[in-house]
């Protein structure tokens, strides 16, 4: 469906680090526009001063930047769109709420913040159904509102909500939603110090920004009603509503950093990929069918409507997270970015530098002795090695380093074998050390291409497997010792290509460095 006329908002307000479902929200609205082929608009909520955190604005929009968000409009900064902020657009704000003064749907309320205060405490005494605000300024007098003025109390502005009735209105996703007007406050429009309250600022906002369809968490489904009563005073047309699913943890309570959810910037800084990510958060609360999991870009954008989004909350489930951003690591395209990976099963399209990124957690996180900077080459090469083994990119460095550091560091325990004796592992390890100093000095490891890697594991498999046999020792039990004397574990990937890529200077290091252990035993 092409519709040009779609123009949606994602409208944050900065008052925190955005966290998975603010950004899924924002993801279903730029899919929608996108599929639609209309514009996608980011519009900054910062009109409570009072509640702005600092770095959160960085946070909204890098994370937006990160798994590749973009909006289509607003102001410009350098050459570049900035976003909309609510703060700078006041004397709009202020326009409406007089003109909902002047109308009689609006009255200005003098009432102090003690007088609310008791008013509430009162209230609750009397166990009467918690309201925020009395009405008691509603009907003053013309007198009694000049007295008020003369005695200097900046008034706020304050909407008439109507006393009886019901407000209707029909939410996509769930069909028509009806509260009772006496249910609602009379919320404030416009506050002392002349800023909007959310409600003004963001009726108003998408009233003139056209938007023409509101798509927001499920929190907000209360508010709704009193911005239709809002659009009704202005005798506006009110946009469409679509009220997403919440987001729950895996035992269905409200989602928290127990369950690993973490703010979006967070998963970026351990290594998942922005394509997985977007992959993952399009899945909480809309599906295609009922076993399509994986899906590029280009597909989220073709399949989506609000038509298959769920009624019910959404489960984060941190392992699907893993396995799926697993999936991207394994089937990026390395040599030709752009391409489709031809599997049966899955078909990941990553269009980033995918070693470029990697560059730049090893640069990060690997230990400061390791030379920088670190060669692309020699990642290339060993990223084959790593791919299957890793869920995030940060493992690289965490659980990989020994294909960078110099020195491994590791308990010589893990060089005895139970069943061998010290002796026996001593011997093995010069065996091979002999073999290797014995081949052709021409492995080394920077500079060779795939293939010459795949020889040389090859060689170094047929001069060292049969060495096993000559120790009384059994090819598994030979390798492990190598194993763990070339990277300082006994779980790495296949031992000969290790070795290859680690190169046979650095691997013949490592074998005295281990015999020098066990010397110590
Ligand atoms: N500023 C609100 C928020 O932080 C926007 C809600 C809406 O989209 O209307 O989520």
């Amino acid at each position: 469906m092409s519709d040009e006329s779609v123009r949606v908002r994602y409208a944050p307000s900065p008052t925190g680090y955005p966290h998975i479902g603010n950004i899924r929200t924002a993801l279903f609205n730029w899919l929608f526009a996108r599929h639609a082929g209309g514009k996608f608009i980011v519009r900054i909520e910062d009109t409570d001063q009072s509640r702005k955190v600092d770095g959160a604005l960085e946070s909204i929009l890098n994370s937006l930047r990160w798994i590749r968000v973009d909006w289509d409009e607003g102001p410009e900064v350098g050459g570049d769109y900035g976003p909309y902020f609510q703060s700078e657009r006041r004397d709009l704000y202020q326009k409406y709420a007089q003109q909902l003064l002047e109308g009689g749907h609006a009255y200005k309320c003098y009432c102090s913040a003690e007088r609310l205060d008791r008013m509430r405490a009162e209230m609750a005494e009397r166990k009467e159904s918690m309201r925020s605000y009395d009405r008691h300024c509603r009907e003053l007098n013309e007198r009694e509102r000049v007295e008020l003025e003369a005695g200097g109390t900046s008034p706020v502005i304050r909407f008439k909500m109507p006393l009886a009735g019901q407000t209707t209105f029909n939410d996509l996703i769930r069909g028509d939603i009806t509260f009772d007007n006496n249910e609602l406050d009379d919320l404030v429009l416009l506050k002392s110090d002349g800023y909007p309250t959310y409600h003004l600022a963001n009726i108003v906002d998408d009233r003139f920004m056209k938007i023409t369809h509101v798509m927001r968490a499920d929190e907000w489904l209360s508010s709704t009603p009193r911005h239709v009563l809002l659009y009704r005073a202005f005798d506006w047309e009110p946009p469409l509503f679509a009220h997403l699913p919440m987001i729950l943890g895996p035992d269905k309570s409200k989602l928290s950093k127990r369950h690993g959810a973490a703010s979006l910037i967070e998963y970026r800084d351990m290594g998942y990929l922005p394509e997985a990510m977007m992959n993952y958060l399009a899945l909480l609360g809309w599906a295609l069918d009922d076993k399509t999991e994986i899906f590029s870009q280009e597909e989220l954008i073709r399949h989506f409507s609000i038509r298959r989004i769920s009624k019910t909350a959404a489960i984060f489930n941190k392992d699907k997270l893993d396995w799926m951003n697993g999936v991207y690591i394994r089937n990026v395209v390395i040599e030709a970015p752009a391409a489709k990976v031809d599997s049966e099963a899955y078909t990941p399209v990553i269009t980033t530098d995918l070693i470029q990124q990697l560059m730049e957690f090893l640069d990060k996180h690997l230990p400061h002795e390791v030379n920088r900077p670190i060669s692309r080459e020699y990642v290339e090469q060993i990223w084959p090695l790593i791919r299957e083994r890793i869920t995030t990119l940060r493992e690289v460095a965490d659980n990989f380093d020994f294909f960078f550091i110099d020195e491994l560091v590791y308990e010589t325990d893990l060089l005895l074998d139970k069943k061998l004796t010290t002796d026996t592992v001593v011997t093995a390890l010069k065996a091979a050390l002999q073999s290797l100093t014995d081949l052709s000095a021409d492995w080394d490891r920077i500079g060779r291409d795939a293939e010459k890697l795949a020889e040389d594991a090859q060689l170094l498999e047929e001069v060292l497997r049969p060495l096993a046999a000559g120790l009384g020792l059994k090819a598994g039990e030979l390798f492990k010792l190598l194993r763990v004397a070339v990277t300082g574990s006994t779980a790495a990937p296949p031992l000969f290509q290790t070795m290859a890529a680690l190169g046979r200077v650095r691997c013949m290091k490592r074998i005295r460095a281990a015999l020098g252990k066990l010397e110590l035993v």
